[in-house]
């Protein structure tokens, strides 16, 4: 399910809330890969076997992976869902987070939310109280 489907479907609130669990559990992932890769350099200082080493390369590669990806997919999220959480206010009656959906860019049709396409993440609201429409 895509970012517009999601909120849709569990409104902005709750679409936000969960933003930040998700991309909490993205930043426990990247640490836990830093925790890896330097788990992997104490190991390789031991220099006790070859297998030893090429255990300990092979734990460093994958703690990097991980910390990496972890940490693009915890930025992303957070990119994302501050901006729209920075622009959830109605201009025109300050409600806040009370808006459907109206329409919204390709990037936020994808999943994950492809952020390098900047032009196409936005998304056009309807305010549910006072009915103005804005682009966020
Ligand atoms: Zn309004």
């Amino acid at each position: 399910m895509d970012t517009v489907a999601r909120m849709r479907k569990l409104g902005f609130r709750k679409w936000y809330e969960r933003q930040l669990i998700e991309s909490h559990l993205y930043l426990v992932t990247c640490f836990l890969g830093i925790i890896m890769a330097a788990t992997a350099i104490e190991l390789s200082g031991r220099r006790e076997s070859v297998a030893g080493l090429i255990l300990a390369a092979a734990l460093g590669l994958a703690g990097c992976v991980l910390s990496l990806f972890g940490w693009q997919r915890y930025k992303r999220i957070m990119v994302v869902a501050e901006h729209i959480g920075d622009h959830a206010t109605c201009v025109q009656c300050n409600a806040y987070a009370r808006f459907t959906v109206v329409d919204a860019g390709q990037a936020l049709r994808q999943e994950p939310v492809d952020i390098e396409n900047a032009s196409e993440v936005w998304l056009k609201v309807h305010c549910r109280k006072c009915g103005n429409e804005w682009t966020i």
